[in-house]
């Protein structure tokens, strides 16, 4: 069989541990017998990032810039313990946190589904994607413990020194808290675009929710921004694609969500992605299942694992003990981005590919072949649990008998 010809090259963001493992297994035995690949490779392992003074972080992200798609692997964040395991020059930050803030992304993120892995919530069919403002309100606030009895106030004063805004917020008569947060109309916009983009390419309608009732300028903004945006930008898109833009209030979505079939994407401010990714992720069964896209307002994707680099397993491979580690989010991040890069590039087989590699992983879950943190949670008479090689080597097997 001929392999399948790329046009573009995938920016292709190598990481850590066990997940740098598992991303060499799924290239040799998923995609290179297979497609052509063409990548332009970046080492992000901590390794490199320390070689290069974390410049190559920047690269990678200027490359997802430059060709569109991108594909990472999960790194290591340094803390204090990993400053001494690796001899590091310097305690870099996240290199997710690097390439948002150089794509000006929004991150969603979305479980893989099977049937024999039931939700905690019965209804759901399909899968829920979370969008998370990745920007300021809370996360950037400024917060006072108000030790006694004392006047807080709240006053904007612009750039020429006229005072526009200047009101009491509390008149304390004991001690308590305070706290000033804000957010900007252009981070706003930038994460409806981001939103309104990934609908369309997912063609999926599109939730939106905030506390609008009750915060009548903070939320109502937001609010605002996404309807002007999609009035004057997506209307017409979303209805040519049959997809829906619905704003409710936050009470309501979550009231809404329990009660569907999923299938959509729920748009949610900062705080309310932080709290609902972590619920919904949970009552879909696994991180290892979880995957993750950064898509940025002028329509750039990276896609990726939203679990980490398993430090626990990487220790175990490495002492040369057998490891059960799940590759199926990993795996997705390579189907996502080449199925975006045959899209973008009107290569149907890249597109077809992706699509059969997918499916091949979840009939060979489905028909009982796992990795072990599956086989706790999933609900099949059958469950042979493999190693980590094992269950790529099972998937490979798949494919071939239902593409071949
Ligand atoms: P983690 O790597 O996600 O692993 C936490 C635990 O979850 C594992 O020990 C394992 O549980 C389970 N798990 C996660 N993914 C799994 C998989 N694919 N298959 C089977 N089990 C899986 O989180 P962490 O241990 O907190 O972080 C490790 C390193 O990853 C840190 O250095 C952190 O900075 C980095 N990190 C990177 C990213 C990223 O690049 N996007 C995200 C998060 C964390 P058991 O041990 O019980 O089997
Ligand atoms: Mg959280």
């Amino acid at each position: 069989m001929a392999k399948i010809q790329m046009r573009t090259p995938l920016v292709e963001m190598d990481g850590d541990e066990m997940t740098r493992i598992i991303w060499a297994m799924i290239k040799k035995n998923l995609i290179e017998p297979y497609v052509d690949l063409k990548t332009e490779y970046y080492d992000l392992g901590l390794v490199k990032r320390d070689e290069t003074d974390d410049r190559i972080t920047v690269q990678a992200a200027e490359a997802v810039k430059k060709y569109g798609v991108g594909v990472k692997c999960a790194t290591i964040t340094p803390n204090a313990q990993r400053m001494t395991e690796y001899n590091l020059k310097r305690m870099y930050k996240s290199p997710n946190g690097t390439i948002r803030a150089i794509l000006d992304g929004t991150v969603f993120r979305t479980p893989i589904t099977l049937d024999c892995l039931k939700p905690s919530v019965r209804s759901w069919t399909k899968p829920i994607t979370i969008a998370r403002h990745a920007y300021g309100d809370i996360y950037k606030c400024t917060e006072y413990r108000v030790p006694k009895a004392g006047k807080a106030e709240i006053k904007f004063t612009d750039s020429e020194g006229n005072v526009l805004f200047d009101e009491t917020v509390f008149d304390f008569k004991c001690p308590g808290v305070l706290m000033g947060m804000y957010n900007k109309d252009d981070s706003i916009q930038s994460f409806a675009r981001a939103c309104f983009e990934f609908a369309l390419s997912t063609k999926q309608d599109l939730w939106f929710s905030t506390k609008d009732t009750i915060s009548k300028k903070y939320d109502h903004t937001f609010k605002d921004i996404f309807q002007e945006i999609f009035d004057k930008e997506y209307r017409a898109r979303f209805e040519a694609e049959g997809i829906e833009y619905f704003y409710t209030l936050i009470d309501d979505a979550v009231a809404r969500v329990i009660r569907s079939n999923g299938g959509f994407i729920w748009a949610c401010k900062n705080y309310d992605g932080d709290v609902m990714s972590d619920m919904v992720a949970t009552a879909f069964g696994s991180l290892a299942m979880m995957t993750s896209v950064l898509v940025s307002p002028d329509g750039n994707y990276e896609y990726e694992a939203a679990h980490g680099t398993v430090t626990r397993h990487y220790y175990k491979h490495k002492a040369g003990e057998t490891t059960s580690t799940n590759s199926m989010a990993t795996l997705f991040a390579w189907t996502g981005a080449l199925r975006k890069r045959g899209q973008l590039d009107g290569i149907d087989e890249l597109v077809k590919f992706a699509d059969n590699m997918e499916k091949a992983s979840l009939k060979t879950i489905q028909d009982g072949f796992m990795t072990k943190d599956l086989a706790l949670l999933a609900d099949l008479e059958n469950k042979t649990v493999l190693d980590t090689e094992g269950f790529i080597l099972k998937v490979k097997e798949t494919y071939d008998s239902i593409a071949g």
